[in-house]
């Protein structure tokens, strides 16, 4: 059986370690915190049971996929793993860190993937000795429901590393697109100025955050509003990216709003500290 090692057990990791168990991989999900590993162990639960009550997974196929995953604090778990995603927190210290630890760590001919949503896949490659099998596989929110993986080539990854990771993606059911190593790739570059241009339209008291949330709804035809969109993505990891387009493009271009900092510094982190833009209870 193949086996993959999750790295962070947060929104994204616990999504990853999802879809991979359920697409027959043994997975192992890795955290530093011990609380993070038990509500992402939750909240896979919670998703498989879902999936399994629309009919959309047999009940055979939930329980394979939940006896599938383990749980790990240690990077350890990376020792006999083919491919590694590395999905913890939006810091590049703290990828650097990992990746450095992942290079000695993980088998010579293993992929390490980040699923990064901004930092530079070539800057995290040069942590390693293994340039050419450091890649960006960028998973959307939520990932069991959502098909795209914007697979994203650093300077010197390999063709090979591109194509297995592709084949990858595919065997997950997803649909992987190629796009080149820049500050917040395609999707973050074209979607986090929208969702910063809403923020400023609610801290200059153009619009409260639901009307902004219905022109976009209702006149653009976008499913989710930005702002709710922000809040399912987290503040944090919104500011962090907006951080990294103004670094790495135009300061003041992708200024952050006042109000997402504020907002970021206060603890109103969106769906999952309960509070944000909207007010979440469960
Ligand atoms: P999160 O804050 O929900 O979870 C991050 C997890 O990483 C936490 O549980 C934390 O304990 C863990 N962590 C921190 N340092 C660690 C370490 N050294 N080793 C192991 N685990 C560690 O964040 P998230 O939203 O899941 O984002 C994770 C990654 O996915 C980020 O790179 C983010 O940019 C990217 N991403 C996020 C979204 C989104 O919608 N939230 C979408 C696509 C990509």
């Amino acid at each position: 059986m193949s086996k993959v090692a999750v790295v962070g057990a947060g929104t994204m990791g616990n999504g990853i370690a999802h879809v991979f168990a359920q697409h027959g991989w043994e997975t192992v999900l890795s955290d530093v915190s011990e609380a993070a590993l038990a509500n992402g162990l939750a909240t896979i639960g919670k998703n498989v049971e879902r999936l399994e009550k629309k009919g959309a997974i047999s009940r055979q196929l939930a329980a394979d996929t939940l006896g599938r995953i383990k749980t790990s604090k240690s990077l350890d778990a990376a020792k006999d793993a083919e491919l590694v995603v590395e999905a913890a927190t939006e810091n590049p210290d703290i990828k650097f860190d990992i990746f450095e630890d992942l290079d000695r760590l993980a088998p010579k001919g293993a992929i390490l993937a980040s699923n990064t949503s901004s930092i530079s896949i070539t800057e995290i490659a040069k942590q390693t000795r293994r340039p050419d099998r450091i890649i960006g596989m960028h998973f959307m929110n939520p990932v069991p429901l959502m098909p795209l993986v914007e697979i994203v080539k650093g300077k010197e990854t390999s063709a090979d590393t591109v194509a297995k990771t592709v084949e990858i993606a595919k065997q997950l059911g997803k649909i992987p697109v190629e796009v080149n190593d820049a500050p917040g790739f395609v999707s973050n570059r074209v979607l986090m100025p929208m969702i910063n241009e809403a923020i400023f339209c609610v801290d200059e008291g153009v619009a409260t955050p639901e009307a902004v949330d219905q022109v976009m709804k209702l006149g653009m035809n976008h499913p989710l509003g930005p702002l709710a969109l922000a809040d399912l993505i987290g503040l944090d990891v919104c500011l962090a990216i907006m951080k990294v387009l103004q670094d790495g493009l135009d300061a003041q271009k992708y200024r952050p709003a006042p109000l997402l900092e504020k907002m970021v510094a206060n603890g109103q982190l969106g769906r999952k500290s309960g509070q944000g833009f909207y007010v979440y209870r469960d």
